[in-house]
């Protein structure tokens, strides 16, 4: 039987929903035996994301042009595309700039009214990405398949949402266990 591509991404997040992930302990070892992961911060290198991945856990918000041009490169290659944490689900905490009013108040009231040496605002084309105006969840962007929310997502709740889509089923997101915030 062919392994399942699996890949996960971390876009504007504190990487709490991919520790999470790596509670999973020991079942991690039953899960390499079923993926193939070919995208991933976690354990990987790989720049490009790939032309074909199944299952892509995205965590985080989408703050910046480069988390825009991920988030639309892994919807076009990938099948189930899953928000992975609040973060995703609803922007949740880097979503708490929106309250400054925009990129431009943000970046002046970090770099230049809190900064106590060395006031510059970041500009690097090509290197520093540009931020959005507004930090907005995932399926604000791109169609979502299966939201899994919380901050972080329990370890048991990320097998039981990836272990049915290993068996080809769907899986079921209802219940406190599941679907709870926070
Ligand atoms: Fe971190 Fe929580 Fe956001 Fe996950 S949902 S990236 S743990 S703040």
């Amino acid at each position: 039987m062919s392994k399942i591509k699996f890949a996960t991404v971390w876009l504007a997040g504190c990487s709490g929903c991919h520790m999470s992930f790596l509670d999973l302990d020991e079942w991690l070892i039953d899960l390499a035996q079923s993926v193939d992961v070919v995208f991933s911060p976690v354990g990987s290198d790989i720049k490009d994301y790939p032309e074909e991945v199944d299952v892509c856990l995205v965590e985080g918000g989408v703050a910046n042009e480069e988390n825009l041009e991920l988030a639309l490169k892994l919807r076009q290659h990938t099948k189930v595309v899953i928000s992975f944490g609040d973060c995703a689900v609803t922007a949740n905490v880097p979503a708490m700039r929106n309250m400054q009013g925009g990129a431009d108040g943000v970046l002046k009231r970090a770099y230049l009214e809190l900064a106590d040496t060395g006031k510059q605002l970041p500009h690097e084309p090509g290197i520093v990405p540009e931020l959005l105006d507004r930090v907005i969840p995932l399926h604000e962007v791109i169609p979502v398949d299966i939201f899994m929310p919380g901050c972080p997502p329990p370890a048991e709740r990320i097998k039981a949402t990836i272990a049915p889509l290993l068996r080809g089923e769907h899986p079921n997101m209802q219940g406190r266990e599941m679907i709870k915030f926070g």
